[in-house]
């Protein structure tokens, strides 16, 4: 019988940890499910592209992984129950349960409005899909010389806010700001930053903690009311709840515990990766949420599940930082080089040449999903029986 590898999700994470995973293991030995409630790749640090009328690229899973020997379920995740080892899943069809032996969760995240009163009412976001469209339909509508308030000076705050000034320089667009503009970056990057986002016309609200948001308006901490005929929230990403429904030990957000292969610490049968997981950095720093960190805990996911179950080395490779890559628009962009900690190192790349990198940068990662076979040695290893059920038996006695 063949060891049942299911992953869940088919997000940068989910999608590079099967393809990585067929690319390890003999198809007689292992069936891999990919679960994704989409049929196609979405490309979620375009968000922002997405929601100011750029067109992306249809990137469909089916063609993806045929002949890889991942088996595609299209369908939603509803449940994990980690005592049968189960996953519910739903689709047009009705509910279904699916078993495994082993299960690699990387659902990803979402919004997250921070409990912020008016938020889920009139804010709109750009973490998925489904967010980005609805503001692309709803900039469409805006008549020149109405307000666009961005909340959140973080990256997807800064890609957000120039990406819709720059296509609609007609609109006046703010960013309100927890902090300072920048304020992590070097002091070149930050000049860089303020001098792109003056020319785009940008108001910048700094030191702005928003309390509120309404139909017309953002409330900030001290007392500012500040205009927006539509509010963008980019204030920090959720994970969806699922996890913590489960007997998993999450973090008080609801984040996958694991160790340094990405295995749960409480269910050794269970992997996380990407937003969904609770992973120490270096400086024992928690991982932020990103592609940049996300894509090697997969890879890391993947090689150790490949490792116990043949009998191979456990991969053992420090995650680290090496630079944040911001478009600032389409024609401007800021690669910050940093630490292996993620702090700002001086070096910077500014201007079209960056915009040009974070191009490359998205491309890569997409085209690495999108040929989820090519690159590495194909060298697939034999999964040993007193293996599998040596992993199985562990799991059963967690
Ligand atoms: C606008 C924007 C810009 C960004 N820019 C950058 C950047 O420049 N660099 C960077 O490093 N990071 C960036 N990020 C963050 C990055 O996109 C995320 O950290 C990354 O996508 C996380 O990957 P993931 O695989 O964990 O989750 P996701 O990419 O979110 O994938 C999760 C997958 O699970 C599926 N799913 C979720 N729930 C269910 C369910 N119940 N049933 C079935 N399927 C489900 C989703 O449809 C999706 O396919 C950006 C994010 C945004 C929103």
């Amino acid at each position: 019988m063949r060891h049942r590898i299911i992953v869940l999700g088919a997000g940068y994470t989910g999608a590079f940890a099967a393809g990585r995973l067929a690319r390890r293991l003999r198809r007689e030995d292992v069936a891999i499910t990919l679960v994704n409630a989409d049929p196609d790749f979405v490309e979620r640090v375009r968000m922002h592209q997405l929601a100011v009328g750029q067109d992306l690229k249809s990137r469909p899973f089916s063609g993806m992984f045929a002949g890889t020997g991942v088996e595609l379920k299209l369908a939603k995740v509803t449940g994990v129950d980690v005592g049968r080892k189960t996953v519910a899943v739903a689709d047009a069809n009705g509910a279904e349960e699916l078993a495994y032996d082993t299960l690699v969760y990387a659902l990803g995240s979402g919004w997250d409005t921070q409990g912020v009163p008016g938020t889920a009412e009139h804010a709109f976001e750009i973490a998925g899909r489904p967010g980005a469209l609805r503001l692309r339909e709803r900039l469409a509508r805006l008549d020149a010389g109405q307000t666009v308030v961005v909340v959140g000076g973080g990256l997807t705050g800064l890609e957000a806010a120039t990406e819709i000034a720059e296509t609609r320089p007609d609109l006046d667009v703010a960013l309100a700001a927890r902090g300072g503009l920048g304020d992590w970056l070097s002091p070149k990057g930050r000049e860089h930053l303020r001098r792109v986002v003056g020319r785009l016309g940008i108001t910048v609200y700094e030191n702005a903690a928003v309390t509120g948001v309404e139909a017309d308006h953002v409330a900030t901490a001290d007392g500012t009311a500040i205009p927006a005929a539509v509010t963008v929230w980019t204030a920090g990403f959720a994970v969806h709840p699922i996890a913590k429904a489960t007997a998993l030990e999450v973090t008080g957000a609801g984040q996958i515990v694991v160790d340094g292969t990405m295995r749960s610490v409480s269910h050794p049968d269970v992997y996380a990766v990407g937003d969904a997981a609770m992973v120490m950095g270096p400086g024992d720093k928690p991982l932020r949420m990103s592609c940049a960190s996300g894509v090697p805990t997969a890879w890391q996911a993947a090689d150790a599940i490949a490792a116990r179950l043949t009998g191979g080395k456990l991969p053992n490779v420090p995650i680290r930082y090496f630079n944040q890559c911001v478009s600032l628009g389409r024609k401007e962009g800021l690669i910050q080089y940093v630490t292996a900690e993620d702090r700002a190192a001086r070096a910077v790349l500014t201007g079209r040449l960056a915009a040009v990198y974070k191009e490359l940068v998205c491309k890569g990662a997409a085209w690495g999903v999108a040929n989820p076979m090519f690159g590495m040695p194909t060298r697939r290893r034999r999964v040993t029986r007193e293996r599998a059920a040596a992993g199985s038996a562990v799991a059963a006695s967690a």
